[in-house]
């Protein structure tokens, strides 16, 4: 559990924004804003000042609004080290085991390359809190377009470690097509056909499915699951194709 506030901001068809606010400092950050105008939006509505960008990874759905958040804002955008000559606009570069703060609150860096060369994720272990862009999905994983099966599968093992009440932040809402992929990759997991049938419930309700936990994951994720590098690239590849 964490004092912090975090809100959910649906951009794009499928992106999630996460907005954070501190109400001990009242410092607020913005996880990758890919566009500008819900995340001013909604700050504003709240009355919260965003001080700081923490991106993932470079690409422009995650990284898209942030100039227009500097020059509304001043705020301060860190991000990876690896990739700051695809993100320009970058203020702090960032390497594994490097911290960011939001107030008192401690995010501890960890390279997770696999999507993108470069992709890290914000890991608030004091909080149970991790924010892992588009390498861990709700019962998927994020494409490899620059990264090897091997890198995702280390990715997979160090997040099925963390503990099970783990909140996981993730960039997209892909769930529902993850499941049905599930279904099809485990079909003997009961625990990923109760899942199907509660994502279904809630898409058909308009609701979100994230954020997830790692012990969710853990039960139905077919990537966290996966026993090898070669599982996971078989069924990163099935799931390229999947048309469920
Ligand atoms: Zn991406
Ligand atoms: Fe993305």
């Amino acid at each position: 559990m964490t004092d912090l506030d975090i809100v959910r901001i649906p951009a794009f068809t499928d992106n999630y924004i996460w907005l954070v606010h501190d109400p001990v400092s009242a410092e607020t950050v913005v996880i990758d804003p890919g566009d500008a105008t819900p995340v001013l939006a909604e700050a504003e509505r709240r009355g919260w000042t965003i001080g700081q960008v923490w991106n993932t990874h470079w690409h422009a759905d995650h990284t898209g609004g942030n100039a227009a958040i500097k020059a509304a804002t001043g705020a301060t955008i860190s991000g990876p080290a690896a990739e700051s000559a695809k993100i320009p606009t970058l203020d702090v570069p960032l390497e594994d085991g490097d911290t960011v703060r939001i107030g008192a609150h401690v995010a501890h860096v960890i390279a997770a390359p696999g999507h993108t060369a470069g992709h890290i994720l914000f890991h608030l272990s004091d909080d149970a809190t991790i924010f892992v862009g588009d390498t861990l999905f709700a019962m998927g994983c994020g494409r490899l377009f620059e990264g090897t099966p091997e890198q995702m599968f280390a990715n997979m093992q160090r997040l099925a470690a963390l503990p099970g009440e783990t909140s996981v932040y993730c960039a997209h809402e892909y769930t529902q097509s993850n499941a049905r992929f599930a279904t099809v990759a485990d079909p003997d997991n009961a625990d990923i056909a109760a899942r199907m049938r509660d994502v279904d419930t809630l898409r058909a309700a308009g609701e979100a499915t994230v954020p997830t936990t790692i012990a969710l994951e853990r039960a139905t994720n077919p990537f966290l699951r996966a026993d090898s590098a070669g599982q996971l690239a078989a069924r990163r590849a099935a799931k390229d194709s999947f048309r469920g």
